[in-house]
């Protein structure tokens, strides 16, 4: 990427950065390099460092560029998953030993892999409340080695200060990684507030259209890359260039996205703002959500997603997540498509009777790019469906 690009805004670094045409043909769009392997000059003799489709492939290293790009970082590593992301940092920063500071509404399958793999290697966690410093403060030992922040936080949209939050981490000399999916690049970038690793699951937002799994990080510290670099070369969790591609096509349209995703989020969470079925709009968008203000400041949009607190309970939440029509009864977020969510059995099942367990009355909604009139009429009719079965 030319030096102009890297200063250029976020829209034109989303749609060129690591996205030059092809030299040999002048396609527009960078080909997919759909091929395992590479032939080599002699031995040894390697094209530009082509050697081997685990270790390098050029459409995986173009999505690469574009995502350190979105995040204003210095390198991007591209992964088959989220979670697969996540694992390769760990396992390349931490030992067993270690400890990790997580927060107590951090993604489920986050706090499965923290628990589950990486307790029985050895490294130990404690779960606080991100928005209370002192009980951070309070939960770092000296073998902590990493503060583990997401905010929006999924599914109660609590805001982290990642400011504040990474000057208590570095001055206990730890690693702070933020998990940005929720607010995607286009509304925050934590690496310019103080965090050392960003971490994605390009599933949702940065690909868009539901239809590719994939994760990435973002990080400055050259010695920090090497090891993660090295973890996923010798591990394996790369995306497939076919993955990399639809990402990489996805975020060309992500600023635009993000734009409209936050208007029929906005008007969504002012409807259920005004409804006496709604005991808590989570949305950091309104002025009553305790994070309000500190969102305002670090995000330049309040995003795409929001949460409802019924107040008829259980029973309420549950009829109206099977009520929408245009909202879909799925798992996931961020796509183009709207989708209703029942966390406590679906996307938080993995922490159901843990310190993350979601509350029973409590919907998620992913508010997609359709007509906001069509959506509103569809949470409308659905309450209305869902209050007259009581
Ligand atoms: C989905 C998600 C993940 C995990 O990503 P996968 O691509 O599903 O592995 C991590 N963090 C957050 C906030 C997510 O929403």
């Amino acid at each position: 990427m030319s030096a102009q690009k890297k200063n250029s805004g976020f829209a034109t670094r989303a749609i060129h950065a690591g996205q030059d045409f092809d030299p040999t043909t002048g396609a527009v769009i960078p080909p997919i390099h759909q091929s395992s392997t590479f032939v080599q000059t002699h031995i040894g003799g390697l094209r530009n460092g082509y050697e081997y489709g685990r270790g390098t492939n050029p459409t995986r290293n173009a999505l690469e560029v574009q995502l350190a790009a979105l995040e204003g970082g210095k390198h991007g590593l591209s992964f088959s998953s989220g979670l697969a992301a996540e694992d390769a940092l760990l396992r390349g920063i931490l030992l067993p030993g270690d400890h990790i500071v997580l927060g107590n509404d951090a993604y489920g399958g986050t706090y499965r892999l923290i628990d589950r793999i990486f307790g029985a290697w050895g490294v130990t966690h404690s779960i606080v409340d991100m928005s209370n410093l002192r009980s951070v403060q309070s939960a770092i030992t000296e073998k902590t080695k990493v503060l583990w922040v997401e905010t929006p936080s999924n599914p109660l949209m609590k805001i982290t200060d990642i400011a504040e939050l990474s000057e208590i981490g570095h001055a206990a000399g730890l690693t702070v990684v933020v998990d940005n999916t929720f607010a995607s690049p286009a509304l925050q970038n934590p690496l310019a507030l103080g965090a050392d690793v960003v971490v994605h699951s390009t599933t949702k937002y940065l690909g868009g259209h539901s239809d590719v799994i994939g994760g990435a990080l973002v990080l400055d510290d050259d010695e920090m890359h090497e090891k993660v670099r090295f973890m996923q070369f010798a591990a394996g969790a790369v995306s497939a260039p076919m993955d990399a591609f639809l990402t990489s096509r996805g975020i060309k349209t992500l600023d635009v996205r993000m734009q409209r995703h936050s208007e029929n989020a906005a008007a969504i969470a002012a409807y259920f703002a005004e409804h006496s079925a709604i005991e808590t709009v989570f949305y950091p968008g309104l002025e009553s959500h305790p994070g309000y203000t500190l969102a305002a400041s670090q995000m330049s949009r309040f995003g795409g997603m929001l949460s409802l607190g019924f107040a008829g309970g259980e029973k309420m939440a549950r009829r109206f997540a099977e009520s929408t029509q245009l909202f879909q009864l799925a798992e996931s977020l961020g796509g183009i498509e709207s989708l209703v969510n029942y966390p406590a059995e679906m996307t938080h099942a993995s922490v159901a009777g843990t310190e993350l367990a979601v509350p029973a009355n409590v919907v998620r909604l992913s508010v997609g790019l359709e007509n906001v009139d069509d959506l509103l009429a569809d949470v409308d009719r659905a309450i209305g469906k869902a209050a007259k079965k009581r």
